[in-house]
């Protein structure tokens, strides 16, 4: 276990380096690895803290998509089982906008137990971003529709963690009040 934790800071400062030049999309443009230690600390609390792997998943999940790290060098790294679990939250980024966002909802219910917990956190973290800080050119419409497709893809995900399911609801909740009141 000792070795696991210093495993979990390799992972957070790899991602801190990974991600040095990334920025939230929100008007705050929080620093991108703000996101990966919130997603990180729902997986943990998640799993009560016993899935160090999941933990480490959490901390690289943007890696591949966003900053096109190698999956081997994440392999050598940590693991084969990291560097699966983020491949598969991974989306294909080949395929135009739309067409992945519509495959996210497909392929949620086939997804492993891991990835789904991963991808909840993913959501829930995502929604308290448009909650707290939206991004300045998005309208109501646009956030009120990231609501309703984060939901439709927390459908496939059940079962997965109902701690995470009730905050992912909670903050969609959240989220819809909130573009309701913008300017
Ligand atoms: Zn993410």
């Amino acid at each position: 276990m000792t070795d696991k934790w210093i495993m979990v800071l390799k992972a957070a400062d790899a991602a801190a380096r990974w991600h040095v030049h990334q920025r939230r999309k929100g008007a705050a443009a929080e620093p991108y690895i703000n996101h990966l230690l919130e997603v990180a600390t729902l997986v943990a609390e998640a799993t009560r803290a016993k899935e160090p792997d999941l933990v480490i998943a959490a901390l690289l999940h943007d890696a591949i998509e966003d900053q096109q790290v190698p999956r081997d060098v994440i392999a050598n790294a940590f693991g084969d089982v990291v560097a699966e679990l983020v491949e598969e939250v991974t989306d294909d980024k080949s395929l135009p906008k739309e067409a992945r966002k519509q495959l996210q909802i497909k392929t949620a219910p086939y997804k492993s137990r891991e990835a789904k917990i991963l991808k909840l956190a993913d959501k829930v973290s995502n929604l308290k971003a448009i909650t707290a800080s939206p991004p300045p050119d998005w309208s109501v419409r646009r956030r009120l529709e990231y609501v309703e497709w984060a939901r439709a893809v927390a459908v496939g995900l059940k079962g997965a963690s109902p701690m995470l399911e009730k905050q992912l609801e909670h903050a969609a909740e959240e989220a819809q009040r909130a573009a309701a009141l913008s300017p």
